[in-house]
């Protein structure tokens, strides 16, 4: 069968999902009109449970209820036969980058020849592939204008295909910290940006940036609190923000109902962003005994991105590929991310699934799941970290993250049984997301 892509009724606020909510229930009441799914397996991601034969009842866009046994659909309903299938709740991803996607020494111009409309229109196709790689959320750490939250509105509204997309809008940083826009560049064309642009020096202006956030638009906030790989900078793991800054960031970003999300390769930077409170530290690459401990007293989630470690790691053996002060980051940091997830597995960190698409390519997300399970996560623990750990991170957890009666009908399924070999969701079969399919093979 081909791709069906139907017109998508999702709405950008809550209240507005209620009415919508409202709606389907009432216009259920007249024609009890339902979509019944066959699932042969369903892993409802609610514990380590699988079960066999069981049918999903999805009304509108919400999952209604869920009967053992392949149930009969009644002359309105439409039924959808994946009774040779694994069906789970959607995919989400809790890092990813919409609006570029990393191919070679050319990415770092684009910067300086493409315009935020050019990243937004790049956007609408990465959103697509992610959606049909079964990916239903992603959480965007991070863009140039706040195109994602223009592309979280029309995604919304219906106008373009996509996952539901939870956006930091632009990152912040310090004065030449990772996500400084200016960093590297010449005199005749660099800046000296501030906390709208999201670069940061104080107490006053990180409120300002984060304030400046929530008027834009965002759903959350990302922080680059030590160097990185990929910015023109020296170091990729230096701490970037004093104690009184993270403090700063967490204390407003509260105040406004948003999370953290903390970008962090180094030890010490690390230390002070969970101190503070952050919600989530990403790739956290020299994570170590005394980090986990904090970790887990804080309760704090780790977003490991393997794949972006991996990819780093192969692209500095290629000449030319990245600029020489970047080359010997990669090369230094990204192998290690692997090893760090497996030690902070062990040590019972809270983990979500991430995956810094836009460095490796949109699309890839599901090697993550493989690469976590080489690195000895249970395959059942891999897919909890993409749906119900996902939810919990955002907060979302009455919506999202497990297939349970009342939640919103995201559900992705796999032939075959991706718990006996992961490589499956590298291969996602069918997507729907908000009651609408978007693909069935
Ligand atoms: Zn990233």
């Amino acid at each position: 069968m081909p791709i069906t892509i139907l017109p998508n009724v999702t709405h950008d606020t809550k209240p507005a999902l209620f009415v919508s909510v409202l709606a389907a229930a009432l216009f259920s009441m007249s024609t009890h009109a339902a979509t019944l799914i066959h699932a042969g397996s369903l892993i409802a991601a609610d514990s380590d449970k699988v079960q066999k034969n069981m049918t999903v009842v999805v009304e509108g866009n919400m999952i209604k209820e869920i009967k053992s046994g392949f149930i009969a659909p009644s002359e309105n309903d439409t039924l959808i036969d994946l009774s040779d299938y694994t069906l789970m709740p959607g995919l989400m991803d809790m890092h990813t980058h919409l609006t570029f996607e990393h191919s070679g020494p050319g990415t770092y111009l684009e910067r300086f020849v493409l315009n935020e409309a050019d990243f937004t229109i790049q956007a609408v196709g990465y959103a697509k592939t992610t959606l049909e790689a079964g990916f239903t959320t992603v959480r965007n750490l991070g863009d140039g204008y706040n195109e994602t939250v223009a592309l979280r509105k029309a995604i919304n509204r219906g106008a373009i295909p996509g996952p539901r997309v939870f956006t930091a809008a632009k990152s912040i940083a310090t004065t030449g910290g990772h996500a400084d826009p200016t960093n590297g560049q010449a005199k005749i064309i660099s800046t000296d940006p501030g906390p709208k642009q999201g670069v940061i020096n104080g107490v006053a202006e990180a409120r300002k940036a984060v304030r400046q956030r929530y008027k834009d638009g965002a759903d959350l906030i990302k922080i680059t609190a030590t160097g990185g790989v990929l910015s023109v900078a020296k170091s990729g793991q230096n701490p970037q923000f004093m104690e009184d800054e993270l403090q700063a960031v967490v204390d407003t970003a509260k105040d406004y109902g948003l999370t953290v999300a903390v970008h962090a390769h180094g030890k010490e930077g690390m230390r002070r962003a969970i101190v503070a409170g952050v919600d989530s530290i990403e790739h956290g690459t020299y994570m170590d005994k005394e980090i986990f401990r904090l970790m887990k007293k804080h309760g704090t989630y780790y977003v490991p991105t393997i794949m972006a470690g991996n990819w780093v790691a192969e692209k500095s053996k290629i000449d030319g590929f990245f600029p020489a002060l970047v080359r010997p980051k990669a090369a230094e940091i990204g192998p290690k991310i692997k090893q760090t997830f497996a030690a902070a597995y062990k040590a019972g960190v809270k983990i979500a699934f991430g995956t810094d698409s836009g460095v490796s390519a949109h699309g890839d997300n599901g090697l993550e799941f493989v690469l976590m399970v080489e690195a000895g996560m249970k395959p059942i623990e891999a897919i909890r970290s993409a749906t119900y750990h996902g939810a919990a991170l955002l907060n979302e957890l009455d919506r999202l993250g497990t297939v349970e009666a009342g939640k919103l009908a995201d559900l992705v399924a796999v032939k075959g049984d991706p718990l006996a070999d992961i490589t499956e969701m590298q291969d996602i079969d069918f997507v729907m997301k908000d009651g609408n399919v978007y693909l069935q093979k």
